[in-house]
């Protein structure tokens, strides 16, 4: 019998694992992909928006010469925290479900060649984050080969007319990257304005490459439907078909939270948000933890590893408190 189950090795999963061994817990990390995937399958070329020392965990020092550290760096970073602080992790193994009660959690797996395992839990952490789930349109084409809701970087795009969909951070980045390649691209944002979460020094320079027509914008605008060589948008109010090559659908993502609503944690009805003690992140059902995005409600955006690789602190010595 396992002391504590974490599902999920991103950096909140990575950093509840730490803090429980610290706690002599000695947690088994389950991750369906490789270690922290959703850094892994950031853009090729990104460079995080926070300092070093704001996705720390643990305390063990994140340095880079840069300001701000890159995906590389990032992903060097967590790798490293794994081996120094010897954390059990299996990689490619997908928790397919978990059930019972505090002391007594089945988790029963599948691994990439699709062998299944069952383990016993006392504890249980989620921390399955939110990356897996792109915020669909809904709309006939988006499962054709060209349409992406994940983007890498813009050297394939190179001279094709290309479709970005969104008005965050992930549209403004790739659309900037894309015109420097020579891309044609057109942005589509159902809203009248970019997102004010837009990082305010990327701002000035897609409002000027807008403004010189280097990109153009379809503000208030919705997708109808996409074709191998089309996108039919919405656009206030008047349906324009655009040419098109590839669409990157940037409308990002939100987190599957089945598992915790089929072991009885109470969902927000109104924006879907797990209940949880704030201050220790056991969720209604004992035992039962979340940490990292997944704690988030409607806005998932709200919790980031800034903030949320506090999260396992928290649920370590909340743990450790209930065995003494
Ligand atoms: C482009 C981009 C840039 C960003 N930049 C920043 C930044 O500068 N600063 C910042 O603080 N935040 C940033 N973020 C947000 C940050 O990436 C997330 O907040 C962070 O990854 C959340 O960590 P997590 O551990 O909660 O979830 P995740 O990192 O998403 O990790 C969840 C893990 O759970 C695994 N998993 C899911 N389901 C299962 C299952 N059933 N079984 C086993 N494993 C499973 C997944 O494979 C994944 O590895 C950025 C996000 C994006 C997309």
């Amino acid at each position: 019998m396992e002391q504590v189950i974490i599902i999920g090795g991103g950096p909140c999963g990575l950093s509840a694992a730490v803090e429980c061994k610290r706690a002599g817990l000695d947690p088994l990390i389950i991750e369906k992909g490789s270690l922290v995937h959703s850094i892994y399958l950031y853009p090729t070329y990104l460079v995080f928006h926070s300092t070093p020392e704001l996705l720390e965990i643990g305390g063990i020092p994140f340095t880079t010469p840069n300001e701000k550290p890159t995906r590389l760096e990032a992903l060097t970073y967590y790798r490293m925290v794994a081996e120094r602080e010897q954390l059990r992790v299996h990689t490619y193994e997908t928790v397919v479900q978990v059930e019972g009660t505090k002391g007594a959690f089945s988790v029963h797996t599948e691994n990439r060649f699709g062998e299944k395992q069952t383990y016993t839990a006392k504890h249980i952490v989620i921390a399955t984050g939110y990356f897996d789930r792109p915020n669909y349109m809904d709309v006939p084409g988006e499962n054709l080969p060209k349409v992406s809701h994940f983007y890498q970087e813009a050297h394939p795009y190179s001279g094709m007319k290309v479709a970005i969909i969104g008005g965050k951070n992930s549209a403004v980045d790739a659309a900037l990257d894309l015109v420097r390649v020579g891309a044609e691209v057109t942005v589509i944002y159902r809203k009248s304005e970019l997102s004010p979460s837009v990082k305010p020094w990327m701002r000035p320079l897609f409002e000027s490459a807008a403004a010189k027509g280097r990109i153009r914008v379809l503000w208030n605008s919705q997708v109808k439907e996409i074709t191998e060589r089309s996108v039919i948008v919405d656009h206030e109010g008047i349906v324009e078909t655009l040419d098109n090559d590839f669409v990157l659908a940037l409308t990002g993502f939100r987190p599957d939270r089945s598992f915790l609503g089929k072991l009885g944690v109470h969902l927000d009805e109104e924006n879907g948000a797990p209940e949880h003690h704030p201050e220790t992140m056991e969720t209604n059902v004992p035992g039962l933890y979340i940490a990292g995005v997944i704690a988030a409600g409607g806005e998932a955006n709200a919790i980031f590893i800034e903030n949320g690789r506090w999260h396992g602190k928290a649920i370590a010595d909340h743990i450790r408190q209930q065995s003494e």
